[in-house]
């Protein structure tokens, strides 16, 4: 099954092409430049130019599956959010449903399922991230949503801890992120589902066996 990560050479993207390339599906990296294209294609990985700004159509050539793990990031501001991690978000979710995409995993937001609760400086972000999800939800592709704490950049421990809320607003490794997002592409128990997800005790590879 060849997987469209699009976000492919960012830090979550980057860690998402690695799981999945020790897996029995193939990632696809969905890249802005030349440099980052070679960088994948060294290691052996497929990667393919696509910009979310403007026509990445082609990228989703012989694609059955899309993890979105693209977004404008914090040093820009809020046009930029509503243009890749809103618009860019519901344009992928577009082209998954023009080519049958089987399913679509969402790296979205905690908090984006409550939009108006976020602060005055991350409300618009929350927002985006919610119309996205929202998109999403209603496009008939088979969906996960995965929204996570705050970020950081710890080695993973591989544990989490995964429900529909979660309250609080613990913290979760990009890296164990990364595997959450594979581990619910992989489950049938995950899909058409959404999750807060933070650091916890429970193995990822035990999350949706139940
Ligand atoms: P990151 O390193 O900034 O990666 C973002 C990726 O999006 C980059 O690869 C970037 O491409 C790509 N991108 C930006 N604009 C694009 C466009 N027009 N077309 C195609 N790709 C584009 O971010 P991260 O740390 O991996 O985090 C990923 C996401 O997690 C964030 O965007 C955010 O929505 C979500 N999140 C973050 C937090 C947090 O605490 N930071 C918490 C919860 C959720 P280039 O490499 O070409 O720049």
């Amino acid at each position: 099954m060849n997987v469209l990560i699009i976000g492919a050479a960012g830090k979550v993207g980057q860690l998402v092409v690695d799981k999945l390339s020790r897996t029995a599906y193939t990632p696809v990296a969905m890249v802005r430049s030349k440099k980052q294209k070679e960088m994948f294609e060294n290691k052996g990985i497929t990667a393919v130019m696509g910009d979310l700004e403007k026509d990445f159509e082609s990228a989703y050539a012989d694609v059955d599956a899309v993890i979105f793990a693209a977004g404008s990031g914090q040093d820009t501001g809020a046009e930029m959010t509503i243009i890749i991690d809103q618009e860019g978000a519901i344009k992928a979710v577009d082209r998954a449903v023009h080519f049958g995409v089987q399913r679509f995993v969402m790296l979205s937001s905690m908090a984006a399922d409550r939009p108006e609760a976020g602060s005055r400086e991350i409300k618009h972000y929350l927002f985006a991230k919610h119309r996205a999800d929202e998109y999403l939800k209603k496009s008939g592709v088979p969906y996960t949503i995965v929204r996570p704490g705050p970020l950081t950049s710890e080695t993973g421990t591989g544990k989490v801890f995964l429900n529909e809320h979660v309250n609080g607003g613990n913290s979760i490794s990009r890296e164990d992120v990364a595997s959450v997002l594979v581990e619910a592409l992989m489950q049938p128990k995950a899909e058409n589902r959404s999750f807060d997800v933070v650091e916890g005790d429970t193995l990822v590879e035990d999350l949706f066996r139940h």
